[in-house]
């Protein structure tokens, strides 16, 4: 069964009348095969779901795709009621909100702040975006009150960030990093590759292909990692990185001499679009 919720005094009566462990998936919409994969786990350990679908505006900047942001409600619908027949035993809710208000009432409330890890790599270009999402997590938290909640590892930084809120305030809520799901060349998907042209989209690979390169290089080995620093320097003489980089996987920290799993977090740009990716490698 598959009900949407559009006001929030619903989903606090809806939650408020249920008894048991919910599971919860939130996401921006315009859902593909990776948002999918979440729904899928969190269905085979729940057998009730909340699935959010929330262009939240807080985590654009005043310069990005806010307005432009493909927002595909019924066909993201459709797509979930697809998924949910393979779950004839399980409920899903969908939570889309209809307006900026439902979720946050004060729109000058709040904001949260994890200190350190937003404001590295991906926070050092896009200020701001890792507070405002970190407040929608935290406030779509405090409605739902999830038992696990899904997160990919597409959005390694954003992954990291929302395991230290939970940690810092408490939280009773476990957080589950999901592998990343590619498209058959290896690009990861994501809403905004329908931004790419075609010359673009075949430009693209070159952000798989050099993180498998790099992994292959360390090949696990901690002698190997001068090696692939070096060939970092050669990659990043292409502009359209913003950044390629090795860190420790878990502090995000640079200093990885200590480090028993490393993460590449990338972003290749192609025109206005920043394609994210990153990979992990464990060293002995
Ligand atoms: P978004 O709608 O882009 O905010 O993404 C919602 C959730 O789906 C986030 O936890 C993302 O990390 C996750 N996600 C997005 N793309 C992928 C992908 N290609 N593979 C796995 N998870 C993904």
């Amino acid at each position: 069964m598959v009900k949407i919720i559009t006001s929030t005094q619903e989903l606090e009566e809806v939650r408020l009348n249920e008894k048991g462990p919910v599971g919860f998936v939130p996401t921006m919409g315009n859902l593909h095969s990776g948002h999918i994969s979440l729904l899928e786990r969190a269905l085979s350990e729940f057998e009730i779901v909340y699935f959010s679908i929330f262009v939240n505006p807080k985590q654009f900047g005043p310069n990005e795709d806010f307005n432009r942001y493909p927002r595909t409600l019924e066909a993201d619908v459709n797509q979930i009621e697809r998924c949910a027949q393979r779950f004839p035993n399980s409920r899903i809710m969908i939570y889309a909100p209809k307006s900026t208000e439902e979720v946050f009432p004060i729109s000058k409330g709040h904001s949260v702040s994890v200190l350190g890890l937003s404001s590295i790599l991906e926070g050092s270009i896009r200020p701001g975006h890792f507070d405002g999402m970190a407040t929608v997590v935290l406030r779509l938290f405090e409605l739902i009150k999830p038992t696990r909640a899904y997160f990919g590892l597409k959005d390694y930084q954003q992954l990291a960030i929302i395991k230290q809120m939970v940690r810092d305030l408490a939280l009773p809520i476990e957080i589950i990093g999901m592998p990343i799901i590619r498209d058959t060349e290896g690009l990861a998907l994501s809403s905004r590759n329908q931004y790419l042209s075609p010359g673009q989209k075949k430009a693209s690979l070159i952000l798989f292909e050099s993180l498998s390169e790099l992994k292959k290089i360390i090949a696990g080995k901690r002698k190997n990692i001068p090696l692939a620093q070096k060939r970092i320097s050669e990659m990043l003489q292409d502009k359209n990185w913003n950044y390629l980089e090795l860190r420790d996987a878990v502090s995000l920290s640079s200093s990885i001499e200590e480090s028993k799993e490393l993460t590449l977090l990338a972003v290749y740009q192609l025109g206005a679009t920043r394609l994210l990716d990153n990979m992990q490698m464990e060293i002995e």
